[in-house]
């Protein structure tokens, strides 16, 4: 059976892990292409205009998997453990999906309510119907599950800022590539919420104990954790997301206490390359600058 991916959302977390399991029980994996303008194009005209472009990037990739196989994997995230919900637009992804594809590809979206094993455990029964082949995958796959527990190396002397946004905006080539170059030839290093270990992405100290997004709660926790291990932060958000704008806005408010260079970057389909490039200088300028006042 060929199973189709599609490389956005949770595939960047998710997607080495599933791309394991699925070719255990026996499938043939097929990975939607790298997001290109073409595709985040389509993507833009198969949802609501008004939603942010991760979704409409997932449409993209969507769309070029129908067609080519037999079935698309497509979990959906509703919670995590400590009742930690993914964003509205993210769950209804699929059912827009289910719309688009009517009854071919098939679907198979796993609904995701605490942990992972028996959602993936059920949903790798309609791949392969052998219970005990569906272990065998799990088993062999689940170690690529694991998250770093060890905290990063962030030597005295190295010019840093941390770059804050989700793991399918900042994985995305599309999007960070020219953010990140834009950061790593002016000399600095780039440190993302993803080299940080899994208790302090969901820690619920302070104020991230009382944010439910699951996703949201990384970043803030993040900020906080890498705000005095930087030179500067730059956050990443998407045009029409609700819960990033929020969070955003309580990170920028501790920079300023801080005094610490903030850049929000808000992205949409429209974002041009040149534009956020010119926005990254100025902040690296006036980052250097407090760096010279205070030294
Ligand atoms: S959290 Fe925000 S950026 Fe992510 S899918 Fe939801 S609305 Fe879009």
């Amino acid at each position: 059976m060929k199973i189709g991916l599609p490389r956005a959302l949770l595939y960047y977390r998710y997607g080495d892990f599933w791309r394991r399991f699925l070719t255990e029980l026996g499938a043939e994996v097929v990975l939607s292409r790298k997001t290109d303008r073409v595709l985040v194009q389509d993507g833009v005209t198969r949802v609501p205009g008004e939603v942010c472009l991760p979704i409409k990037i997932v449409a993209g990739h969507l769309a070029e998997l129908a067609g080519r196989v037999d079935a698309v994997f497509f979990p959906r995230l509703v919670w995590q453990e400590d009742r930690l919900y993914g964003c509205p637009k993210m769950i209804g992804i699929v059912d827009i999906a289910r719309m688009m594809y009517g009854s071919a590809p098939r679907l198979i979206a796993p609904a995701i309510k605490g942990g992972l094993f028996w959602p993936h455990f059920r949903a790798g029964l309609e791949v392969n119907p052998n219970p005990a082949a569906v272990l065998r995958a799990w088993r062999r796959s689940a170690s690529l599950l694991r998250r770093t527990e060890v905290e990063p190396s962030l030597p005295e002397g190295e010019r840093r800022v941390a770059l804050i946004g989700h793991f399918y905006n900042i994985g995305d080539d599309y999007i960070a590539d020219a953010l990140v170059r834009a950061f790593v030839d002016r000399g600095y290093r780039i440190v993302t919420k993803e080299e940080l270990p899994r208790r302090v992405l969901r820690s619920r100290t302070g104020f991230a104990g009382k944010i439910r997004w699951t996703y949201e709660r990384e970043l803030y926790n993040a900020f906080m954790y890498l705000k005095q291990r930087v030179d500067g932060v730059c956050v990443v958000i998407s045009m029409g997301c609700g819960p990033d704008s929020l969070v955003a806005e309580l990170m920028r408010e501790e920079a300023e206490r801080q005094g610490l260079p903030f850049l929000q970057l808000v992205i949409d389909e429209h974002t041009g390359t040149a534009g956020l490039v010119t926005r990254i200088e100025a902040f690296v300028d006036l980052s250097r600058r407090r760096v010279r006042a205070a030294a």
